[in-house]
């Protein structure tokens, strides 16, 4: 069955070419034995959660803000918003992360009819959504097809959702990349866009495979740096003005990734001034992974960088959420936030049950007594007591 479909119309730019030989290996994919996968799935989307949920109330706030209540960024806060929802409330990033997971558990692959399908369903329950992501369900409420309703836009709409993509392809390049386009053009249809999805679900399969007390600080940099320009190789990418008028001149995602990896900058501050962090990729990827990069070694941290920029900072520190998750596993955070978190038992079903289809067929580590086959019941999380939430 022929399903790409973006190769048959206007869109068949954004379908990225075959991969290069040896991709995955040479990108750093590969299962290690030394890492509990399930404990890493698992964080990989709770860490992303966690980041969503700590994040909204700073969201479109300053990073002014932001900073100046920095005591208090690592603690929930309730709903002010879509209102009256307890402390741990998420948004888009995680509603819509989650639908790519159901849709993926659901299909056994990445299906953009369902995924679409999904997605309009969604719509009367959206928490926040951004303005690309509402134009392109709209569309596709209309009857419009998955692959023509995207919007022209570059926002970080497809990269937020796109970590059960790493979950569902750990090792495999070539997939990741032709479904991280997929998933992503169904509302996003812009180069950069495409890249942004992929440069994210790379991080976090790559992040999968990685023992944290075995990196260093440059080891990481170097080999993530290096096994994502192997992931983006062939990809066309566009470069594209900034919205700030003091840099004038145009720019590549893979660019201002590299950067990220790249450029010491001395506060968080000093680098959310450069890179900016907004809704617009070019600059909310970076940040997000200038984040991660930075409190490598401490996931709560990270987190807590990110929503300390401000400004989107629920995307930023859900796509930090999902590296450090993704590195660390689930374990890494702090009771409090896991507990309290909405839809955690959910989050850790689809984790389990894509770590069903897609992970290693010998699961290692001591937590996880199983194969292959999840069959954890959904309301009682079984690493940690849910007691008095
Ligand atoms: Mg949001």
């Amino acid at each position: 069955m022929d399903q790409q479909g973006i190769g048959t119309t206007n869109d068949f730019r954004l379908l990225p070419p075959p991969a290069p030989a040896a991709a995955s290996q040479r990108a750093g994919l590969s299962h290690a034995a030394d890492v509990d996968y399930r404990l890493k799935y698992r964080g990989a989307l709770i860490g992303g959660a966690i980041g969503d949920a700590l994040g909204r109330p700073w969201e479109a706030r300053g990073d002014a803000a932001a900073s100046r209540e920095l005591s208090s960024l690592g603690r929930y806060r309730r709903w002010p918003g879509w209102a009256g929802g307890p402390t741990g409330t998420v948004t888009d990033d995680t509603q819509l992360t989650m639908c790519v997971a159901e849709s993926i558990c659901a299909r056994g692959r990445v299906d953009p009819e369902d995924l679409a399908r999904r997605f309009v369903e969604w719509m009367p329950v959206a928490r926040g959504p951004g303005a690309a992501t509402l134009e392109a369900v709209s569309a596709l409420a209309r009857g419009v097809a998955w692959d023509r309703a995207g919007a022209a836009s570059d926002g970080n709409g497809a990269a937020m959702r796109v970590s059960p993509l790493a979950l569902l392809h750990p090792v495999d390049v070539e997939s990741l990349r032709g479904d991280s386009a997929r998933s992503a053009v169904i509302t996003h249809a812009t180069p950069m866009a495409v890249v942004s999805a992929i440069a994210q679900a790379f991080m976090v399969a790559w992040c999968l495979h990685r023992n944290p007390g075995a990196l260093t600080a440059d080891t990481l940099r170097s080999e993530l740096l290096a096994g994502l320009g192997v992931a983006l190789d062939g990809v066309s990418e566009e470069a594209v003005p900034e919205r700030r008028a003091d840099r004038p001149g145009r720019f590549r995602l893979s660019e201002r990734l590299a950067e990220a990896v790249q450029m010491p900058f001395a506060s968080p501050p000093d680098a959310f001034l450069y890179f900016y962090n907004g809704a617009f990729v070019l600059e909310s990827l970076p940040a997000a992974l200038w984040c991660f990069l930075h409190h490598w070694d401490d996931p709560q941290q990270a987190i807590v960088t990110a929503v300390s920029g401000g400004y989107d900072a629920d995307t930023v520190a859900a796509m930090t959420g999902a590296l450090v998750g993704a590195l660390h596993g689930e374990d890494a955070f702090p009771a409090p936030w896991v507990d309290e978190l909405e839809y955690a038992a959910e989050l850790r079903r689809l984790a389990d049950s894509l770590l069903a289809l897609a992970g290693p067929p010998l699961v290692t580590g001591a937590s996880t007594g199983a194969e292959g086959r999840a069959s954890l019941p959904a309301d009682r999380p079984p690493l940690r007591s849910s007691a008095g939430t």
